[in-house]
């Protein structure tokens, strides 16, 4: 194997014929790393728009490789999702970000909510309902503090079943997030399908929102039509302050990204509560 650089370790980019070995070694590594917890979550936080108070954080995957230092998901999630890893792998994240929602609510944090990233094989399991439920059960959590996002494409295979299984979610109360949205291949029936509470505008469209621009006028639109669908409207990838000003004024509820904070771990989210 070879490295390029500390922080992005690609497994991809090698002959063909050293894919099959490579992809074989990285399998076993990674469960090597689910027996030793060589993961973590990193939580960024999601902040209210209009009041810029912090109202929950998305976790997010990092791998602490014992050699190669912190991995982001990128250099390893293609693979677990192809090797059917990303269940064991998703189910310890559903679990640990539930069971860190809970403490920090016990130490004072009691409005906060955590969104979890959902794999399409994960939406394909007939066990996702009842998993989720128990896990929420199991940190006596409230339905309504958990955020499942899913993208676009992760319920094209099985649409009905996906739709099903999230339906029973939030039917419960479970929030269902459509992440990445305007980049995949659903088109609005697609969306209306979909039992979401909330729709995450993706960060390609919000790098580039000059006045004027195409991609102003499409974000107006997404804006408009989730207003319509009643869901709550995510802009992530927010790096400037003119960014910020742009989907505040468009009526975004819910701001995310580096200009107001990045993905953290555990141990440096407490203090924000504390912060405002
Ligand atoms: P995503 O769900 O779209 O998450 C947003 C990604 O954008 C994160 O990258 C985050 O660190 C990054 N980001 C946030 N704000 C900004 C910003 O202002 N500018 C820029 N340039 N980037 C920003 P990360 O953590 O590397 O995650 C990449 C993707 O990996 C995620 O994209 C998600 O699809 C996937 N992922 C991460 N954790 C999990 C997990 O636990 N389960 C599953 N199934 N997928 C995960
Ligand atoms: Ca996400
Ligand atoms: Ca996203
Ligand atoms: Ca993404």
């Amino acid at each position: 194997t070879k490295q390029h650089g500390r922080n992005n370790f690609h497994f991809y980019q090698h002959g063909m014929g050293d894919r099959q070995i490579q992809e074989n070694q990285l399998i076993s590594a990674l469960h090597q790393a689910l027996r030793n917890q060589e993961f973590c979550l990193y939580y960024q936080p999601k902040f209210c728009a209009p009041t810029g108070a912090i109202i929950g954080f998305e976790a997010l995957i990092r791998w602490q490789h014992p050699e190669k230092g912190l991995l982001s998901p990128d250099s390893f999630l293609p693979c677990a999702e192809k090797y059917g890893l990303i269940i064991a792998v998703g189910n310890w994240v559903l679990d640990e970000a539930c069971r860190q929602l809970a403490q920090w609510r016990s130490e004072g944090a009691t409005h906060w909510s955590v969104a979890v990233n959902l794999s399409a094989l994960q939406l394909a399991q007939p066990e996702l309902v009842a998993q989720v439920l128990t896990c929420l059960e199991k940190y006596q959590l409230p339905p309504d503090v958990l955020t499942l996002e899913i993208t676009e494409t992760s319920a094209i295979n099985n649409p009905q079943e996906s739709a099903s299984r999230l339906a029973q979610l939030k039917a419960r109360g479970v929030k269902i997030s459509i992440d990445d949205f305007g980049t995949g291949y659903a088109n609005l029936l697609y969306l209306k399908a979909l039992p979401a509470s909330e729709l995450k505008i993706d960060r390609a469209f919000i790098k580039d929102t000059d006045p004027g621009s195409q991609n102003t006028a499409i974000v107006a639109l997404i804006i408009e039509l989730a207003r319509s669908l009643k869901l709550n409207v995510v802009a992530e990838g927010v790096e400037t302050k003119a960014q910020k000003d742009f989907f505040t004024g468009l009526g975004c509820d819910v701001l995310q990204g580096y200009l107001l904070g990045k993905p953290l771990p555990a141990q440096s989210v407490m203090p924000l509560l504390q912060e405002r």
